[in-house]
């Protein structure tokens, strides 16, 4: 058995690299992490491969061995965090047309054109400048429980809502420098790709993400308010790690600061929304009377 406070951990990662048979590579990936044990969601797609999974230090480290001694990952970049579980029930390998669906016409290949990478301590740097545009490059139910300060609050519900919200709602800005940001940092390699092809003339992402904007031991997440929405059962994690950190979302049902979502009760909903913990309590996590009356309805039946 491992000793230690956090026998667990959790990976993210990923790569733009021509993938030439992504169903055969997400068969052999599938068949291998089932036997490694470890838990998460992995994509392949012709682009690439994005990935989050979940598994004790142990398999995590074998998966990074064995991620490391292909060729066409030799060096990939994985985020570490360390965790007391699982943060997936199953593991899935599923191979998709696109990594980042954007949908578009015409592709954007971020090896061939993407935004400036700029590290945490560069982006900091730049928030601060008067004439930037800050672009949160993710759903808005995701800005809702944190983002940086003055972003811009994208009005998407997925990813492929972006190339049309950004015709219709940005198109007086392209003169100016443009910071985006996203969790591990793979949407805004495509966001900012499509940016400049679209005539955005100074585009820049932020490297790594928000999740490696908060590690980082220097700007130690300044400027980022809230949590940061993530794609597992945490459903959130801490960013900024200064005495500045702030609640910015609010209670489903009264309506105080808070920032933990959780999911409706109601199996035939599943909502994911912010509720307090007294709330949760006194509505049984129900995101609402009806779906509470339905419920009960159904188990009284
Ligand atoms: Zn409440
Ligand atoms: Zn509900």
């Amino acid at each position: 058995m491992t000793t230690g406070e956090a026998p667990y951990r959790i990976l993210l990662y990923y790569k733009f690299v021509t993938v030439e048979d992504p169903e055969a590579l997400a068969r052999e990936h599938l068949a291998y992490c089932k036997r490694l044990g470890v838990k998460g969601r992995i994509l392949i797609a012709p682009e690439g491969i994005n990935g989050t999974l979940s598994g004790t230090v142990e398999q995590t480290d074998a998966y990074m061995q064995m991620m490391r001694h292909m060729p066409l990952f030799r060096d990939l970049v994985f985020k570490i965090d360390e965790s007391d579980k699982h943060a997936f029930q199953k593991i899935f390998v599923r191979p998709k047309k696109e990594l980042v669906t954007f949908r578009l016409e015409e592709d954007v290949n971020p090896n061939d054109l993407t935004g400036t990478h700029l590290s945490p301590k560069d982006f900091y740097e730049k928030l601060q400048q008067e004439d930037v545009l800050v672009l949160d490059g993710r759903n808005n139910y995701e800005y809702d429980i944190g983002h940086f300060r003055g972003a811009i609050r994208p009005e998407v519900e997925s990813t492929r809502e972006f190339p049309e919200w950004i015709r219709s709602n940005l198109e007086q800005y392209k003169d100016r420098p443009v910071l985006t940001y996203c969790t591990g940092g793979i949407r805004c390699e495509k966001l900012s790709g499509f940016l400049l092809k679209e005539g955005f003339k100074e585009v820049y992402q932020l490297d790594g993400g928000i999740v490696t904007y908060g590690k980082d031991p220097e700007v130690q997440g300044r400027l980022f308010d809230g949590k940061c929405y993530v794609f597992d059962e945490r459903i959130s994690v801490p960013i900024n790690r200064t005495a500045e950190d702030v609640v910015i979302g609010h209670c489903h049902h009264c309506g105080k600061p808070e920032d933990r979502y959780v999911n409706c009760a109601n199996d035939y909903c599943h909502l994911q929304h912010i509720c307090c913990e007294a709330c949760e309590e006194e509505h049984n996590r129900f995101c609402s009377k009806e779906c509470e009356e339905q419920t009960m309805a159904r188990l009284e039946a």
